[in-house]
């Protein structure tokens, strides 16, 4: 699975230079290559025509600009650089304001904006350097500053009506816990000692899938170093084999002889056996109740794509509703639906509601397990009721593009999944408007098209194959 994310930066200048799209391509090294201006030319040449019926493309040319009716795109560039897809564009849009003059009459001016939009398609979690490309911008637009644009959360902010985002990014501990967690072996174990009150050393291999065991001792390693379980020692009995007391370590022992402390029995208690046992620490605990553990995966995961931590809510209570995990990615909402189990015909109702309720663009269910057979009826069914009760409604893609992503070795791909579909979705508008300059105007085209002096040009005969 590839990964591709959106960097959209703009900035308002005072104005733009004269052909400042054709000023930054000849500044610009030959590791930039446009595509716009080569295609423009390539055309005029197969048409005969010149560069100039590529012209004067306005408003016209692509009725629906991303950025608002009122912006209208005066040239745009398309650049490769490497692995990275730069797309340019110079808007400058004009209003008709009202103002009184000193004489106290009302007047009309016109309110000239000119901004200059740079956005970059970069197929990598890893950051990339900009700084060059910017540089050049600089130089055609003195004192230019782009800034980037992060799309607010809106419709989580509508969501959480007042409600704060207590969202953090996980510590290094937390996140190199869950990442052990993951480990389905270890996480059995870790819930087994967690529910016991103290497991025997000697018990652990049979709290573990038989194929694991041969495994136990180095899991018990992992979870000892990720401190999400301790070690202590406990005192059997040797004559009624009871367990009597727990101690931190050996060491203790002679202490407490020394005290006079002894099993009730009557012997010193070092003298009794003793067995070594696992507890869950409190650090333990907090990972483990609601999988939290799960929760921090997925968060650092949406991190590291580049969703910016404001835009993401996890485990928080929203219209009555326990919610997962709330982003918002782009401008589209994502619910995401985290489960430490089979995902079950139960949970489909339960997330179908919470679906219907919030109205994500993109529902997801991140199962450690599988989505049972049942469940997926379920959402196929409503999803085709969906269909017939949605036909005169708003349109909205909730419900027919439910996400599953089953089992743990599939969650980062699978992320990385739902953040590329919706950064390529989000990539389009920028690259439809370059894309229009590229194409002709049809006025244009055949008025130059007419004006072709034919008696100068030969007739070249085409040669047809097969015959
Ligand atoms: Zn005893």
């Amino acid at each position: 699975m590839e990964m591709l994310r959106r960097v959209s930066k703009r900035s308002q200048v005072t104005s733009h230079p004269e052909n400042p799209i054709q000023l930054l391509t000849d500044k610009l090294p030959a590791t930039y290559q446009p595509i716009v201006k080569p295609l423009i030319r390539q055309q005029s040449e197969l048409f005969g025509v010149p560069e100039s019926a590529f012209e004067g493309r306005g408003a016209e040319t692509f009725a629906r600009s991303p950025y608002g009716s009122d912006s209208d795109t005066l040239d745009s560039e398309i650049y490769t650089h490497g692995s990275v897809l730069i797309v340019i564009s110079v808007h400058e849009s004009v209003r008709i304001l009202n103002r009184r003059n000193d004489e106290g009459d009302i007047v009309a001016f016109e309110d000239k904006t000119s901004i200059v939009r740079v956005t970059y398609a970069i197929p990598s979690v890893n950051p990339v350097d900009l700084s060059e490309f910017e540089r050049f911008v600089g130089e055609v637009w003195e004192g230019i500053e782009l800034q980037e644009v992060i799309t607010s959360p809106r419709r989580i902010r509508e969501i959480a009506a007042g409600k704060p985002n207590t969202t953090n990014a996980p510590t290094p501990e937390e996140l190199g816990a869950a990442e052990a967690l993951s480990d389905k072996a270890v996480r059995m174990l870790a819930i087994a000692i967690k529910s016991s009150s103290g497991l025997l050393l000697g018990d652990a291999p049979k709290q573990i899938p038989p194929r694991e065991r041969g495994r136990v001792d180095e899991i018990v390693q992992i979870l000892i170093a990720q401190k999400l379980v301790e070690t202590e020692v406990v005192i059997v009995c040797a004559k009624t084999s009871a367990q009597v007391n727990r101690v931190p370590s050996v060491d203790v022992l002679a202490d407490l002889d020394k005290y006079g402390m002894r099993c009730a029995c009557g012997r010193p208690l070092s003298a009794e056996k003793n067995e070594k046992a696992l507890s869950i620490t409190d650090f333990g605990r907090s990972l483990l109740d609601g999988s939290a553990w799960l929760s921090f995966l997925v968060l650092q995961y949406l991190l590291d794509f580049g969703v910016p931590s404001r835009n993401i809510r996890m485990e928080q209570e929203y219209s009555g509703e326990e919610i997962d995990c709330l982003a918002e990615i782009y401008g589209r909402l994502v619910l995401f639906e985290l489960k430490d189990k089979e995902f079950n015909l139960g949970n489909a109702y339960s997330f179908g509601a919470k679906v219907g309720i919030f109205r994500p663009d993109v529902p997801v269910i991140v199962t450690t397990e599988r989505v049972g057979a049942d469940a997926r009826d379920h959402f196929v069914r409503s999803a085709n009721v969906g269909k017939t009760s949605r036909r005169f409604s708003e349109e909205s893609s909730t419900g027919d593009s439910m996400i599953f992503i089953e089992g743990l070795e599939n969650l980062r791909s699978g992320l990385e999944g739902v953040v590329t579909e919706i950064a390529s979705a989000a990539l389009a508008p920028p690259l439809r408007t370059a894309f229009a300059f590229a194409s002709a105007n049809p006025t244009a085209l055949l008025s130059a098209w007419s004006g072709i002096d034919w008696s100068s040009k030969s007739v070249r005969p085409r040669k047809r194959q097969g015959s």
